[in-house]
């Protein structure tokens, strides 16, 4: 067991003896019924007249007081929507964006995808008359591409704006200037309640409008002493409310797909082993890549006796609001990305959330009665170790993506840019750097051509600049593919406790010299032989969710190649083209084998091959990486062997044939690093 200690509560509106959860009677009244109970609800009018008094409005609200669901849906009802004007809600969170549609959809009696849909990258959920638009705040900034005055929308309810997403905030400054010649465009800035302030001030001291809060107070426990093993100790810890604690769900914040998938397996296998020992527990996770039916289940209402367990990403802190969440449980992780930008290394870490993060979290507990909230740490970590607030994403990633954007769109001056919190100048003038490298932008930081082209593609840069030069080495096809499966990210192989060696066998079998893109490439054309069959999938512990999104990812950046000149063609198995062609878009992170193990080639770093990669073993002297995961080592996942002289084929400017040079080769230890059995 898992000793906790209580130490704060976390103050609510309401009295602690208020009512308690919903019975699942009062669960099913009427949908109508449901929708007139939310905050927000009496301040519809208000609301609406503020909505048509001010040109942008800031609108401040507990999470899950309906600012998401309803508020589109009244401006619908007062005609928001007629002459065919559009409404767009952005959601920093694919999952949000869809579930929130689907959700809505039903709320309106409508079928998803006709007036209420959505569109996130890859999956288009609308049609020609979709009039709310449930979408990424990235799909909204692309739209930019299209429409530069977004002359097809009446508003523009910028949501979930407290989560400073990279493309909320520059969405920001588009639809600020946007708004200063379209004064019939209302723009709706929607947040949690935190620093809304800002935002206020951003707009010109915009008004802000507070839906009062309805949150039942919660008692924060923190554990005695920290915990090793977090994950552990959250199973434990869950049993531990499930057994000791009178009803109520459990949601528990974990931070990312792979942690949630092996927590949810552990609770199962005790569960089972429990057996009639214990209630019903049904567990459930929720994450990016669920896909939607899963997705739904987590809102069915728990039937009587058994009690719900989500297991939830970030997701779950502001963006979904679950019912009957009586209980919290917070390790206080999450993942994050971060950016440095004198080596232009970007790496996806877990790292602790801020004490804004937690408190957030710790609120979901007081929605429907008086809640808890565990957290896997102790009151001293929290005091000390957590930051205040996080750090805004614009301000720990790299730009190449936005930078590219802007300067489709005519923006020139970005260091002038209207950023809420300005990015790091130094990153910026790398993004700059780098887009030269890739040919996008020419010596004057003006778009090219290519640059034109790599916009078009709703991918980072490296991967168009990878995907045009398929034209140069005819191998659109191949690239294409390893596009997609790039695009997948990490959960094409399958592979379940009980068939470890099964699994890691099936795997082994689609090894192909030359590396990682390579192994991604046979999987996915074998599976297209098989003529895209879900057995074939099972029989070789390949995911036959991910592969289907790869195909459906396939087949629509298939569709955008005729319009960046791109024609399609085969290497016939010349993988040598292949490779060439996504060392000209991946040539940036390259890496060479020294005495001393991997070093990036221009900055010099160490890093190591995942022990997952087919080039594990191999340790080839000259490699690219598609990205670096930073866990115990930096890491280089999706890797592929190269040769030096590449480098100075694909990119002469970037590149000179004396830093190429291999002093050492001949002395090369055979053999560097450790084993995978020593890694474990
Ligand atoms: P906010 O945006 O203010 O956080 P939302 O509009 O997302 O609030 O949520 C309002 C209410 O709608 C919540 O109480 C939530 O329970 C309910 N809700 C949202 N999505 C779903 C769903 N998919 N299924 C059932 N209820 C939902
Ligand atoms: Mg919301």
């Amino acid at each position: 067991t898992i000793e906790f200690v209580r130490a704060t509560q976390l103050q609510g509106d309401e009295e602690p003896s208020a009512p308690p959860t919903p019975t699942p009677a009062q669960q099913k009244e009427s949908i109508q019924a449901v929708r007139r109970s939310l905050p927000v609800f009496p301040f519809r009018e208000e609301l609406l007249a503020a909505i048509a008094n001010h040109q942008v409005l800031i609108i401040e609200g507990e999470t899950g007081s309906g600012k998401t669901t309803q508020i589109p849906q009244y401006l619908f009802e007062e005609g928001y929507t007629k002459k065919g004007m559009k409404i767009a809600c952005t959601q920093p969170r694919r999952v949000a964006a869809m579930s929130v549609a689907a959700r809505v959809a039903r709320e309106m009696g409508v079928k998803l995808g006709n007036e209420v849909g959505y569109s996130i990258r890859f999956e288009d959920c609308t049609s020609e008359r979709t009039v709310l638009r449930y979408m990424t705040d990235g799909m909204l900034l692309r739209e930019f591409l299209s429409e530069p005055d977004l002359a097809s929308y009446s508003v523009v309810m910028v949501d979930e704006a407290h989560e400073r997403s990279l493309h909320t905030d520059i969405l920001f400054g588009l639809i600020k200037d946007v708004a200063r010649f379209r004064p019939e465009l209302k723009v709706l800035v929607a947040s949690a309640t935190l620093d809304t302030a800002r935002f206020s001030t951003f707009f010109d001291d915009a008004p802000v409008f507070r839906i009062p809060g309805r949150r039942f107070p919660v008692d924060i426990f923190y554990t005695k002493a920290p915990e090793a093993d977090y994950l552990e100790a959250c199973v434990v810890s869950v049993l531990q409310i499930h057994v000791t604690q009178p009803p109520g769900d459990i949601l528990v914040f974990l931070t990312g797909q792979e942690e949630i998938e092996a927590a949810c397996e552990m609770l199962q296998d005790r569960c089972r082993r429990l057996g009639s020992k214990i209630r019903e527990l049904l567990v459930l996770p929720i994450y990016a890549n669920l896909p939607s039916d899963m997705q739904a289940r987590i809102f069915q209402p728990t039937p009587p006796g058994a009690r719900k367990v989500v297991v939830a990403t970030n997701i779950a802190e502001t963006s979904l609001t679950i019912e009957g969440i009586i209980y919290v449980l917070d390790p206080g992780f999450c993942k994050q990305k971060s950016y440095n930008p004198r080596t232009g290394m970007e790496s996806l870490t877990v790292t602790p959330c801020s004490k804004a993060s937690a408190n957030q979290r710790a609120g979901r507990a007081g929605r429907v009665a008086a809640g808890k909230c565990f957290r896997l740490y102790t009151a001293w970590a929290y005091q000390h170790e957590l930051e205040e607030t996080t750090v805004p994403e614009i301000q720990r990633t790299s730009l190449g993506n936005v930078v590219l954007l802007l300067k489709s769109l005519g923006i020139h001056d970005l260091m002038h840019f209207d950023f809420l919190d300005p990015p790091p100048y130094e990153t910026l003038l790398l993004a700059l750097e780098q887009l030269y490298a890739l040919g996008a932008l020419n010596h004057l930081g003006e778009l090219t051509t290519s640059g034109r082209k790599m916009a078009e593609l709703p991918v980072d840069p490296m991967l168009s600049k990878m995907i045009l030069a398929s034209e140069k080495y005819s191998c659109s096809e191949e690239i294409l593919t390893v596009a997609a499966m790039l695009s997948v990210n990490n959960s094409i192989f399958y592979r379940p406790k009980d068939k470890v060696v099964h699994a890691d066998n099936a795997r082994v079998n689609f090894f192909l010299p030359g590396g990682d893109h390579l192994v991604l490439l046979n999987v996915y054309t074998q599976w297209a032989e098989s003529g895209y069959s879900s057995q074939w999938c099972y029989e070789n512990f390949v995911q036959f969710r991910s592969m289907r999104r790869a195909r459906d990812v396939r087949e629509q950046l298939e569709g955008l190649l005729e319009r960046v000149e791109v024609g399609l063609s085969s290497c016939q198995g010349d993988y040598i083209r292949v490779r060439k062609a996504i060392t000209a878009g991946y040539f940036y992170h390259t890496a060479r084998l020294t005495r001393s193990g991997y070093r990036t080639v221009k900055q010099q770093q160490t890093v190591f091959i995942h022990p997952n990669s087919s080039l594990f073993e191999e340790q080839p002297r000259w490699l690219l990486y598609h990205e670096l995961v930073l866990t115990t080592k930096e890491f280089m996942r999706q890797v592929l062997e190269i040769e030096s002289s590449w480098l100075l084929e694909v990119a002469p400017h970037y590149y000179k044939a004396k830093e190429l040079e291999d002093p050492h080769a001949k002395k090369m230890p055979k053999k560097i690093g450790k084993t995978r059995e020593e890694l474990g």
